[in-house]
């Protein structure tokens, strides 16, 4: 159902019950409804006809019963266990990320200013680990266009460690998941959201910030009565939050702002795990 005129969300797990632990994947799933839901030109932008792109049109955009799109997405990209069931236990890397790496991709050309020697590097892995002192923005924009390997030799007591680093995006790279799992947690904390950049611009084309995952941890729950944690989701539209959680009621709500987040579960604490960036120009 969708909550207070916004969109549909999917439930947790799948209704016919052949799936669980299905939050490592439930935030990015309701990131690219919202996106479709705010822009009718969005799945015009998911080009290419290999798999994952596939499913995640098939998905926002199919016709069917949501429950039933889920069902499709998940049986196309994850294997059963022995019991036919799809337990999608882990984390959101192994489930979203390693699977979408050509949707990812971003070719960086980095050219020494010294002896023009050229390295063309496909990048499709975006893990942002800032030193300390450094902002959440700079480090994601470093990690994005961050110089390709030492290429030239230095022995030769010629060449500067100076590159002069370009990008470029293919027609089908549409989503730029950036994973923040390994920032320190008081700067991914989820009121520091609204930090992140809004866009991110990479060889002239703009992506848009859809939605940040965040993860509570149960380890850290004053009472420790649970192991292991659970995924939920943030979005942004129009000077509002929407929070998602494909296990609360309601699954979708709005937020005024997002320390609020902290106060709808008590004793847990929430870190972000991945803001996806999807294309917004061509
Ligand atoms: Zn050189």
């Amino acid at each position: 159902m969708a909550s207070e005129g916004l969109f549909e969300v999917p439930e947790w797990g799948c209704q016919e019950g052949t799936s669980t632990n299905t939050c490592t994947i439930d935030g990015f799933l309701a990131t690219l409804l919202c996106a479709k839901w705010k822009d009718p030109f969005f799945l015009g932008r998911l080009l290419g006809d290999d798999l994952f792109t596939t499913v995640c049109r098939q998905f926002a955009g199919g016709k069917g019963k949501l429950s039933e799109r889920k069902k499709a997405f998940i049986e196309a990209l994850y294997p059963t266990a022995d019991d036919g069931e799809y337990d999608l236990w882990g984390d959101e890397q192994s489930m979203i990320h390693e699977r979408a790496k050509r949707q990812s991709e971003i070719v960086v050309t980095a050219t020494c200013v010294d002896c023009y020697q050229e390295l063309i590097e496909t990048r499709d892995a975006f893990i942002v680990r800032p030193f300390e002192g450094e902002s959440l923005v700079d480090a994601i924009h470093a990690t994005i266009a961050a110089p390709v390997r030492d290429f030239c030799d230095k022995e030769l007591g010629y060449c500067t460690e100076k590159k002069e680093v370009t990008l470029r995006v293919n027609e089908t790279t549409w989503m730029i998941p950036i994973d923040l799992s390994q920032c320190p947690a008081h700067i991914v904390n989820p009121v520091h959201i609204a930090k992140l950049p809004p866009l991110i611009t990479v060889g002239g084309v703009v992506f848009q910030l859809g939605g940040v995952t965040v993860y509570i941890n149960y380890k850290d729950r004053a009472d420790r009565k649970k192991s292991g944690g659970h995924y939920s989701c943030v979005m942004w539209h129009e000077m509002k939050w929407l929070y998602y959680d494909g296990m609360a009621a309601p699954k979708l709500q709005t937020i005024r702002k997002l320390s609020d987040i902290n106060r709808l579960k008590e004793n847990v604490v929430f870190t972000c795990k991945c803001a996806y960036y999807f294309r917004a120009s061509d």
